[in-house]
């Protein structure tokens, strides 16, 4: 079918078929996709609204088994600059994020095998005692699968012991691209295949609770598997309704195993702009300003995107691999404004909770993000000592630690 007819049926308000999708992300002209997406997104928002959430990216360990081809961020078991995170100085990230009017952590890390089910358990119930309102979006389905693996209960069972100690959501990580080639070839296929993704996905939608989906693109994928990856998403959302939303961003390959080039903005855009158009049953699109920085993220309202993502405080993953942007809340607002809309402050399931909290009270600017550890210490926190290491390293360690 020819770009045109396919422009009218999307414009109409029809699905698009994998044949349709596939003409019109490769041959539809930028400024047509964008129109296209940007339509979906009125008939979706018909609001002047565009909402972002004040949260924090904590990643409680670079630890990692899994050593994804792509990943800058992990460090291998035994190495000097693994981290651990502690309780209390996750409490502190969380008494600096109220401070600044965030609802939620955002908590994801490596899979450390020295890091037990019970001690996310602990961490979250004592989240809990200690901040009753504050939100847990934690766990990507990977390191579910990973927590699974390493207490041998199902991923049902894991997602309900975390839920009753207080997980409130998941983050749609690790997805990458949702094709078992490409996840082979990334070395992400034995931490979860996409089935093993889109299976604690819908374990979780099972168990009550919402969930994004995320796609990372432009690393050894082809076009029509990326839009296998969306039509994937696209179907089970069809049979639990339980994303909330869809974020796509583009690989940063510097100091990565991987290598090789960053896509362009311009392909993010149409990337952008085809989610809006395929993802149909998916209420909310997210733009990825952290890895295309403030300029592309404001674009993005323009080619699907409702949403300006987290305003982020911290964040260590992405800037591993290069990526450098940083926007506070005022910045966040600024370029919602200035790109003619009215910005508000949303949770998790997208309740707007207010207009920005600058104009409410006095918030600190921030200029930077905030990392893990600001001193750089490497090393695990003393409470660790408490639990249960599986590796060697992790034992002799903690052994030691007990003798000190
Ligand atoms: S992307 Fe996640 S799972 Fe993969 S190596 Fe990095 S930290 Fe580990």
């Amino acid at each position: 079918m020819p770009v045109s007819e396919i422009a009218a049926r999307v414009a109409a308000g029809g699905r698009l078929s994998p044949e349709d999708a596939l003409v019109l992300y490769q041959e539809a002209p930028t400024p047509l996709l964008g129109r296209l997406a940007d339509d979906v997104r009125r008939r979706k928002h018909p609001g002047n609204v565009v909402t972002y959430i004040i949260d924090r990216n904590v990643n409680y360990t670079n630890v990692c088994v899994a050593r994804c081809k792509f990943c800058a961020f992990y460090r291998p078991v035994g190495s000097a600059e693994g981290y651990t995170l502690g309780f209390e100085e996750i409490f502190r990230k969380i008494d600096e994020t109220i401070r600044l009017g965030g609802v939620q952590l955002l908590l994801q890390g490596g899979h450390n095998p020295d890091v037990p089910l019970a001690w996310y358990e602990d961490l979250f119930r004592q989240v809990k005692q200690r901040y009753p309102e504050f939100r847990l979006h934690a766990l990507s389905p990977p390191e579910i699968i990973h927590i699974s693996r390493l207490s041998q209960l199902p991923v049902a069972s894991v997602i309900e012991r975390l839920v009753a100690a207080g997980l409130d959501s998941v983050p749609g990580g690790g997805a990458e691209i949702l094709v078992d080639r490409v996840r082979k070839l990334l070395n992400c296929y034995n931490k979860a295949t996409a089935d093993e993704w889109l299976g604690v996905m819908r374990e979780a939608h099972r168990a009550g609770l919402r969930t994004t989906a995320t796609m990372m693109y432009g690393t050894v994928e082809t076009v029509e598997e990326r839009l296998e990856h969306l039509l994937r998403l696209r179907a089970l959302q069809d049979e639990t309704g339980g994303f909330t939303a869809f974020i796509t961003w583009s690989y940063q390959p510097q100091h990565t195993e991987l290598g090789g080039t960053e896509a362009t903005g311009v392909e993010y855009l149409r990337t952008l702009a085809i989610a809006r158009i395929v993802l149909d049953n998916f209420d909310n699109l997210q733009a990825s300003w952290v890895t295309q920085g403030g300029k592309v993220g404001q674009l993005s309202l323009a080619y699907g995107a409702n949403d300006m993502g987290s305003v982020m405080i911290e964040e260590n993953v992405v800037r591993a691999a290069g990526a450098e942007y940083c926007m506070d809340e005022f910045e966040v607002v600024r370029n919602i404004e200035n790109a003619g809309f009215a910005a508000k402050r949303r949770n998790m399931h997208y309740d707007i909770l207010g207009d920005p909290i600058f104009r409410e009270r006095r918030v600190p600017r921030m200029l930077e993000l905030a990392v893990a550890r600001s001193d750089g210490r490497a090393g695990e926190a003393d409470d660790l000592r408490d639990y249960e290491a599986r590796s060697a390293a992790g034992r002799r360690a903690r052994e030691g630690s007990k003798g000190a």
